[in-house]
């Protein structure tokens, strides 16, 4: 449903919103703009030939009910002022310079490139995973399909961080095939799976149980394993029940509190799982025998202080462990010619500064989604986040008298002439059909472009 043009808001001509990002920030902005009955056009700028950003990339294959929300994303396309261009690089193939120059708005919505590094020795080693990587093995990333972890040898893995990313990834390791194959996970991956050997899974933390980053609702569907057998082993009980008898909790921490007790159960010999708190990774033992995995990862414990502090302690902890994988967060960088052309970025939060999706101190630009919150939110906070940015937009546009910009007129042109291939949605739909004609998504990106270029 269309919004009425806001009060006082006149349009004196048809401005040009680009759109730099296709995962959910950029399509509920879009969404948003379009709701205004407004003339505009927006152009959508996406890297990779196919939509979506981390939806397709790393939403876990046993979600699906989040992964619907690409269903609302099509709407945009049915709306003849949003065109899609995908495999259009912005800094590569566009410059961020020329699209100032033929739009009215900019909307940063490109998420975050990079994962974070524990800066430990040993990181590089193969057998250390980062979590981005991993994800994208299972969620068909071109650039992670020849990743191979060696789920085949490591029976015990250790995963750093304990947010919901390390949570999708106990239930990758320790739930049973089965539990994938009617899921969207690349056939690859369910194949390694169905060869893996991994029993025994650590999810480690530096802080302790009151910090733990991971939601009740996607813990829970960890401690749910055990339907197939897969105990919860251990939370540092020891240490944190007595300080938390204290304590008046939240009710998020009362009711992780009670999900931790009603679980946990003794190891009976099968796959199992625990949380570790209170521990600083210092490095990794390779192991002699067999140099292409790790023998333990050495940890330097924590102690929690009765004021709540958590400061180092003497002691030392090693977890056994073959394969080790870091889930401590994503990284946004800033695209090229931000220096150039002014624009902020905060390169320690990873995100650009702005206030409610302004960009400080730059007409007519705006962020959103995990570039513009440190990457932090779920799609529901972004959907939130999102209808305030093309507010903010459709107010600031009301204000342009005429625009001289050329939008995607100009773009297609640039674009012709360096001979780059745009993905249209219609490109996408196609590929989108395919994908659900074979039942598995496609990985490479060739095979996508020649999806387009002759529907076979
Ligand atoms: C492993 C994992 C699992 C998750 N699971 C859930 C979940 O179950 N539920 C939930 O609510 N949230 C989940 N999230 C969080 C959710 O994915 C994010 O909140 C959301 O994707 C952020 O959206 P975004 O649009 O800011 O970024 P992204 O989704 O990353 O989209 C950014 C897009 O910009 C493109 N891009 C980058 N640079 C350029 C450029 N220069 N030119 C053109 N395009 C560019 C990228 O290719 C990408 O498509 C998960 C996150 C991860 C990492």
């Amino acid at each position: 449903m269309r919004l009425p043009r806001p009060q006082l808001i006149r349009f004196f001509s048809t401005p040009r919103v680009a759109v730099i990002g296709s995962g959910p920030a950029a399509f509920y902005t879009s969404l948003d703009i379009l709701k205004y009955d407004i003339p505009v056009q927006i152009d959508m700028f996406e890297k990779r030939p196919c939509p979506f950003g981390l939806v397709r990339f790393g939403v876990a294959p046993d979600h699906p009910e989040v992964k619907s929300c690409q269903e609302r994303f099509h709407d945009a396309s049915k709306d003849p002022r949003f065109q899609f261009f995908g495999n259009v690089e912005i800094g590569r193939d566009i410059k961020l310079k020329e699209i100032y120059d033929n739009y009215d708005s900019v909307v940063y919505a490109y998420g975050s490139s990079k994962e974070n590094r524990l800066g430990i020795a040993g990181e590089d080693h193969p057998a250390v995973i980062n979590s981005k990587d991993f994800v994208g093995w299972y969620n068909g990333d071109p650039r992670n399909q020849d990743l191979n972890p060696p789920l085949d040898k490591a029976e015990q893995v250790t995963i750093i961080g304990n947010g919901n990313v390390a949570m999708d990834i106990v239930r990758i390791l320790l739930a049973p095939s089965k539990h994938w194959e009617n899921t969207d996970i690349t056939p690859y991956a369910l194949d390694m799976l169905q060869k893996s050997i991994v029993r025994k899974v650590t999810v480690s933390a530096r802080r302790g149980f009151l910090e733990s980053k991971f939601s009740n609702k996607e813990f829970r569907e960890c401690l749910d394993l055990n339907k197939y057998g897969v105990a919860f082993t251990g939370w540092d009980a020891e240490t944190f029940e007595p300080l938390l008898a204290g304590m008046k909790l939240g009710r998020v921490e009362k009711r992780r509190l009670q999900l931790v007790q009603k679980y946990c159960q003794p190891a009976a010999g099968g796959k199992s799982w625990r949380l570790d708190y209170l521990q600083t990774p210092l490095g990794i033992k390779v192991d002699p025998k067999e140099p292409s995995l790790l023998k333990e990862t050495i940890f330097r414990k924590n102690r929690v202080l009765p004021s709540g502090e958590i400061v180092p302690a003497e002691e030392l902890n090693s977890v056994s462990n073959q394969l080790l994988i870091l889930c401590i967060g994503y990284k946004g960088e800033a695209l090229a010619e931000f220096g150039e052309l002014n624009i902020p970025f905060d390169a320690n939060r990873g995100a650009i500064p702005n206030k409610e999706g302004r960009i400080e101190g730059v007409e007519r630009s705006y962020c959103v989604g995990w570039i513009a919150n440190a990457s932090r939110g779920s799609i529901n906070s972004t959907v939130a986040d999102s209808s305030v940015v093309a507010s903010h937009i459709v107010a600031d546009l009301s204000k342009v008298q005429d625009t001289a910009k050329k939008g995607r007129e100009a773009i297609t042109k640039l674009l012709a002439q360096r001979n780059v291939k745009a993905i249209s949605w219609d490109d996408w739909v196609r590929i989108e059909q395919y994908e659900r004609s074979q039942g598995r998504k496609l990985i490479d990106f060739h095979s996508m472009l020649s999806v387009c270029n002759d529907g076979s």
